[in-house]
């Protein structure tokens, strides 16, 4: 029997039908559009059986799949080693066009670059498309063409090109529906792909509690942020119609989300920046990396209040609010002197929007290593901060239950902390 001719629209992190742009341009392709997600052994394999972010990408799949079947579509869901998944899939179908949209991290780079190879061997044309940002790659770059590497200009010239187009295109599939391939492939349970449920759930993303957000947003007891951010990273928001939405009301939102696309042209233009310090002048610093204070902070018993009530966020939820973020990375690189990539690793093991780009740029940024950071005898006084953010101790409290008890005694002085870092940075710095 001849195969059905058809077309592949290869889900990544765009889990939406809604507005994404190389979904729209498969579904015009003059063939059915079969709809596929790939869980890549390479990254699951990494991974604790109930991480959060499988049972979110799961869910979302979920979600997608139902949405198809009422146009008697479904999700093709596969799992292994990504390149052998493609094999196989070409055996398996007659396909005569992939569609995809990009993603700027070195190893997904790493991969597409293979797979597309793989499929112009089998004369089989590969589109990709930009979807995750409103600007990529070299779009925003200096007059002399190289990458911005501090964010106001970055940002000034993003805004100057947004505006110039007027708004973000909004990419509508509704019309072109009828052309996904009519199929019924099963829906795999969780286990069959070797996970099971977690208990930390995303939490629903709210723009109306974003209104008062410059005035709120540094006060983790208000729940004034969006909570977008696991939305943002899987794509089940999509970041054009968030943009303009932006765009007409709210200019400091929108300046946060030109970071995000600050630090994803950053990791794009200089990968080496995940391993290495973005400025080489650092590399001389004497980090003590002792484990036992690593372990205090992993666990959120520093003593410091808004440093533990951070990590215990973050332990039981995923999430960390993004001042508390900002404190408790100072307090790991500047008054414990542990290596920013040891945080960086833990944030990536347990945050819901866990983002390369996102991660690192921060990272790198609180240590005082990055493009564009906090200067190095910058150092955060937990106390200050807490005082300052949570004047009557609420999110301190919620995390805290024992705080009002007698709580632990700071594991390290702050003073003496703040200057062995300023001496150790001093020391280490590569003139
Ligand atoms: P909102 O305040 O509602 O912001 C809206 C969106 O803007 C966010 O969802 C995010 O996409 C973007 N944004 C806001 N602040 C930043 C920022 N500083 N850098 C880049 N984008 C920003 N964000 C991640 O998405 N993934 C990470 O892995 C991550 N790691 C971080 C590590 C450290 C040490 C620090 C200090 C910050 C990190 N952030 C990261 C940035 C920020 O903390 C989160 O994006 C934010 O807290 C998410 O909550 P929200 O969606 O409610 O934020």
């Amino acid at each position: 029997m001849t195969k059905q001719k058809v077309s592949f629209f290869w889900f990544r992190r765009d889990l939406r039908l809604e507005d994404n742009t190389g979904l729209f341009h498969a579904l015009q392709a003059n063939f059915p559009v079969i709809s596929l997600f790939i869980f890549d052994d390479d990254i699951l394999d990494n991974l604790p059986k109930n991480d959060a972010r499988v049972s979110f990408i799961y869910n979302s799949l979920q979600k997608i799949n139902t949405e198809l079947n009422t146009f008697e579509s479904s999700i093709l869901i596969k799992k292994g080693k990504t390149k052998n998944v493609w094999k196989s899939l070409l055996e398996e179908f007659d396909i005569q066009n992939v569609f995809f949209n990009k993603d700027y991290e070195p190893f997904t780079i790493k991969r597409d670059t293979a797979i597309c190879s793989l499929l112009k061997e089998n004369n089989i044309e590969c589109f990709s498309f930009k979807d995750h940002v409103i600007f990529e790659e070299k779009e925003i770059t200096k007059a002399d063409g190289l990458p911005y590497t501090v964010y106001t200009p970055y940002k000034n010239k993003w805004l100057e090109k947004y505006h110039l187009a007027g708004s973000a295109p909004e990419y509508d599939s509704a019309p072109f529906q009828s052309n996904f391939a009519k199929n019924q492939f099963p829906f795999p349970e969780l286990a069959a792909i070797g996970f099971e449920k977690s208990p930390i759930k995303v939490q629903s993303h709210n723009l109306t509690q974003i209104a008062n957000y410059k005035e709120t947003r540094d006060f983790p007891a208000l729940d004034s942020t969006s909570y977008l951010s696991p939305h943002l990273r899987f794509g089940t928001v999509s970041i054009r119609k968030l943009v303009n939405w932006a765009n007409r009301k709210n200019q400091t939102f929108l300046s946060e989300l030109i970071w995000r696309e600050f630090f994803i042209q950053i990791l794009f233009s200089f990968p080496n920046c995940v391993n290495h310090n973005f400025k080489s002048a650092y590399d001389g610093i004497q980090w003590r990396n002792n484990e036992e204070d690593f372990k205090r902070w992993c666990s959120g018993t520093t003593g410091y209040a808004i440093v533990d009530a951070g990590m215990r966020q973050l332990n039981e939820t995923g999430y960390m609010h993004n001042r508390v973020r900002m404190v408790a990375a100072s307090f790991l690189c500047k008054h414990l002197l542990i290596n920013w990539q040891w945080g960086e690793a833990y944030f990536a093991e347990k945050l819901l929007d866990f983002e390369l780009a996102s991660n690192v740029g921060n990272w790198q940024w609180a240590a005082g290593t990055g493009c564009d950071a906090a200067p190095y005898f910058r150092v955060f006084n937990p106390e200050i901060q807490q005082k300052k953010f949570d004047e009557k101790g609420e999110y301190i409290r919620k995390w805290i239950p024992e705080f009002d008890f007698g709580y632990n005694e700071p594991m390290i002085d702050h003073t003496f902390a703040r200057d062995r870092a300023i001496a150790t940075y001093k020391a280490g710095i590569i003139k």
